[in-house]
Order: structure tokens, then sequence, then C-alpha cells
């Protein structure tokens, strides 16, 4: 039998089922071409078009050799050169291009094992299709067929590679096939998509590729968050309402160059918020220089902030700038100001009229150019009235004033804040501590936090260093956590002794008596609604359906 022979009918078989389809007795699937085409696509924007190159190459290789073999024993062919030259027909028969062989005599050079012409090629037309005209041939995986077929039908190794072709603008596809001996160094470039090794090496060089953009990513989102640790506090986690109205006034307040007056308890991070407002404020570039006016005596508080002459008081050996000289353009936080003397408040309320300072022992004034931001934990207009506080100092500070809610009236903030709190001691202790229990989250949301974020900082802290598993439990909390109690209801202010005057009560209604005697009964208990139920008589469920209507009223009344 001749190549030339060689007819679809006797080569494709549908078996009786109808569902397995063989060519050359091996199973085939019909694929269509442009799903084809669409995973050539994936592989060049995926891999590169290197990678994508090497991997039909290989694809058509083998696909190339096994049809080889498969043809040689099953059909009686009149020699080997027969058999060699069904290559070109095999991929016309599975409708992958059409060949035709040429003879050219104008070649120079020894005749090449295989010269022909591709038309209608499969691959050009989808490589055109979804990835437009290239700058080299396209016909990767015929040429891989041709290569593979012609290797194993010779037993040498032979390169097919297109001279020209459609895919890059040529008006017909050309192959030529030679051994690898015949090429000599033409052939080189070509090689690396033939092999293996090739492929392997694409890959790991796409792989450290990748790892060098990964740790290039790593490197930036490092900075990015050490950046925001420093100058952003969400780091500060506002989860609540509560926080986020605050950083968002806080931030919106940032650009307007004005003092502000910060409320809020001891350790509900009012420093991190100055430097929220610092890092968002033109004055960004600045310094950002905080000081805690209760940490210091008033004499030494003096000197710091307004800086002293050489000679100024026994001690001062030499001339230094105070913190509003070195807060120069930028911002000064002045933290717990309403500790600070009233000798201290007519020299400050002095800097922010005038912007001036002198230094301790000079006879002249120097400009300074700083925002001034503030906080306190104390009711300074309480202060204000009890004389212990500059009433016109007040007014300079507090032109925009900001209250930090505390800890406990946050209560969606807790855990994630416990949850970061825990990452960053794990990290600090070097502990391998990543979780901690139910129980614990339960103790979390009871306790009060009366030290705030701080206090919820050290707690976990602690905990960190005592857990003796991965994850913390309940003995490793502190005492005061461990032991907290239900915390009683804070919306319901009305909880109080109830008035067993008789006069006043029969001027009440049935329901008013009711409400008073569960709030007394549960005042009792306290708050134990399983226990108060019991005592009362009633489900739990009532119970907690009785105290959620009072808590409506209680929200409606003016
Ligand atoms: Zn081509």
């Amino acid at each position: 039998m001749r190549a030339a022979q060689l007819r679809l009918e006797d080569l494709f078989e549908v078996d009786s089922t109808g569902g397995i389809f063989r060519f050359a007795g091996e199973r085939v699937v019909l694929l269509d071409a442009v799903a084809l085409g669409l995973l050539r696509t994936q592989l060049v924007q995926d891999f590169g078009e290197r990678v994508a190159r090497g991997i039909l190459t290989r694809l058509g290789y083998s696909h190339g050799w096994r049809i080889a073999e498969a043809i040689r024993e099953t059909l009686p062919w009149d020699d080997q050169h027969e058999w060699q030259s069904a290559g070109g027909r095999l991929h016309r028969l599975k409708g992958m291009v059409r060949f035709e062989p040429v003879q050219d005599a104008q070649r120079k050079g020894p005749e090449p094992l295989a010269d022909a012409l591709w038309f209608d090629s499969y691959e050009a037309e989808q490589h055109l299709t979804h990835l437009g005209q290239s700058k080299e041939p396209v016909c990767w995986s015929l040429c891989g067929f041709a290569s593979g077929y012609l290797s194993a039908a010779t037993g040498k190794d032979v390169y097919c590679i297109e001279e020209s072709c459609v895919g890059c603008g040529d008006s017909v596809c050309r192959m030529l096939g030679r051994t690898r001996e015949e090429w000599g160094e033409e052939i080189e470039p070509h090689l690396p998509f033939y092999e293996k090794d090739c492929l392997e090496a694409s890959l790991r060089s796409l792989r450290d590729e990748i790892k060098q953009t990964e740790a290039r990513l790593r490197a930036t989102k490092k900075k990015l968050k050490e950046k925001t640790k420093d100058t952003d506090p969400s780091g500060l986690i506002a989860q609540s309402q509560a926080m986020q109205q605050v950083l968002q006034l806080a931030q919106r307040t940032a650009t307007v160059d004005t003092p502000i007056l910060i409320y809020g308890e001891t350790g509900v991070g009012k420093e991190r918020i100055a430097q929220l407002i610092h890092d968002r404020s033109p004055r960004q570039a600045g310094p950002f220089v905080a000081i805690n006016c209760a940490a210091l005596p008033d004499q030494l508080l003096e000197s710091e902030l307004f800086g002293f002459d050489e000679g100024a008081f026994t001690g001062a050996s030499h001339a230094r700038a105070g913190l509003f000289e070195a807060a120069q353009g930028g911002t000064l936080f002045l933290d717990e100001i309403g500790e600070i003397s009233p000798a201290l408040q007519v020299r400050l309320l002095r800097v922010l009229q005038e912007r001036k300072v002198r230094r301790l022992g000079e006879n002249h004034d120097r400009p300074v150019d700083i925002r001034i931001l503030s906080a306190t934990h104390r009711d300074l207009h309480q202060a204000v009235q009890a004389g212990h506080f500059r009433e016109d100092l007040l007014y300079r500070l507090r032109v925009i004033e900001l209250h930090i809610p505390p800890l406990r009236e946050r209560a969606d903030d807790i855990l994630p804040l416990a949850r970061a709190k825990l990452k960053e001691a794990a990290q600090r202790f070097q502990r391998d501590v990543t979780d901690f229990t139910p129980a614990v989250a339960r103790q979390l949301l009871r306790y009060t936090w009366p030290g705030n974020v701080r206090e919820l900082q050290n707690a976990m802290e602690r905990a960190v260093v005592f857990a003796e598993e991965t994850c913390i439990d309940l003995h490793d909390m502190p005492e005061e956590i461990e032991q907290a109690k239900t915390k009683t209801l804070p919306t319901l202010p009305t909880i109080k002794p109830p008035s067993w005057d008789t006069t006043s009560r029969t001027q009440q209604t049935l329901a008013e008596i009711e409400k008073e005697h569960i709030l007394a009964v549960l005042h009792h208990t306290q708050n134990n609604k399983t226990e108060a139920a019991k005592r009362l008589g009633i489900g739990i469920a009532t119970l907690f359906r009785k105290l959620k209507a009072y808590q409506e009223e209680t929200l409606q009344e003016p």
C-alpha cells in the first residue's frame, strides 16, 4: 500500500455504541478547532508565547510519533518509504492542514527529508483569530507532528520548521524537514521547543519570575503595612459604627488646620487618632511630636515644651530647643492637657494666640508654625466651672472636638481587636499562639474594659505568654476578665430599686407594676435572666420579650 492510497474511511471507525471513535486503531475525540484556539490563547496569556510554543510543539510531536507507530504494523506498506511519507497524508485526513509536497530544484544543499506547502492550517487560522498576526511562524503543533512522525518513521532526529507561515502574514505555510545534522547550526534556536528540558527550563524561569514578583509584592505589602502601622490607625480597628464615625470625622478635620481636642477614656487610642490627623493633614511631611502632660512635674514639663537657654536654671549646661520648636512645620500633640498647672495654661495660651515661643531664660520670642492637637479624659467644661482650667484656653484648644467612645460601648471592635493584639503579641514573643477559645471570646465580650484598648492589649500579651497550647484558654486570661459577669443591660437605664410606696402604686397601671417588679427581680438576681424568669414564674423567652419592649419604650421616651 502507498501513502496516497490512505483514505479516511479505512482509518476512521465508530464503534457499535456510536460513542467511541478510533483513528488507526487509537481512540480519538473530536474537538472543535476554536476550543483548541482558546487553549492556545490561554497558554500564551498565562505562560507567555515561549512556553506555549514548547507545550504545543511537544503535544504535536508525541501525536505524530504515536500515529507513526500505530500505522506501521496495521497497514501493509509497499515499502519503508511509503510509510515514512504517509505523515502528510495523515495530517490532512485528520483535518489539520492540507499538505502538498514540493520538489524544489533550485534549493541548494542536500535535498530535505520533507519539503511541503501547508494550506488551510487550522493552527494559523486559530492563532490569527485569537491572538492576531505573529512575528514568527505559528504552526507549532503541526511542525511538532511532522517532526514526531518523521523521527519515528526514520529512526533519526528529524526537525520540521516553517520557512513561511500564514500566521505571520505570508501567503502560504511552507515546511522543511531535515535531520539534526543536515540542519546544522540553523536548528539551534528551535531545539529548545522540542526538548522536554526546554519546557522545564521555561517553566523554571517562569517559576523564578513568579517568585521574584511575589517577593516584590511581599516587600511592597510589608512596606505598606509598616506605613499603615505608623500612620493609619485603621490599625485601630473600627468595625463598630461609633468608631467608624470617629475615623471619618478625624480624616475630614485633618485637612482643616485648626486645633482639635480629643476626648476619651485612658487607653482608647487618643494618640493614634492624633497621629492619623497629622498624617492626613497638609503638615504630614513635618514632624509629629507627642508628650503626655500628666507624666512630668510642672517645671520639667515647662522646660520640655519651651526649651531653655544655657544657665536658665541649675543643670541647664547648654541651650536646648523645646517641643514647640521641635514640632516646627508639623503637629504637637499634648496628651492629658487637663493636668497642666494654671501657670503653664497661661503660657500655652500665649503660644496659641501669638504663635511665638520664648525659651526659659531668654528675652526674645521665636516664631512657631505648628498645629496643636490635645487630648484629655476629663470633662474640661466641668474643670472650667470648678476653676481648674482656663476657659479662654479651652476655647482655643477645642475649635473641633472629637469623642472616642470607650471600648465597652463598641462591642463590635472587641473581638477583632483582641485577634489583632494576639497576633502582634505572638509575633513579638515568637510564640505559636493563633487563636482563643469561644469561652475566652464570651468573657472578652462580658468584661467592661475600664482600661480600654490598652488593657485589652495587655491582657492578650499576658495570655500569649501564659498559653500552653496554640489556642488561648480561659485560665490564661487575667482573673478579672476570667471572672467577668454578664454586663448589666446598659440600654436599660430605668433599672432602679422599686418604690413600694403603696400610695403611688395605686396610680400605676398593671403593666407598670409588672415592669417594675420584673426589673426589681432582675436587679436582685444580678441580671441573671434564667434565675429571674424562674423566680417570676415565667418562661425565659417571655422575659426577653418583655425586656426588649421596655428597651424600646426607653428609646422612644424623649
Ligand atoms: Zn503556518
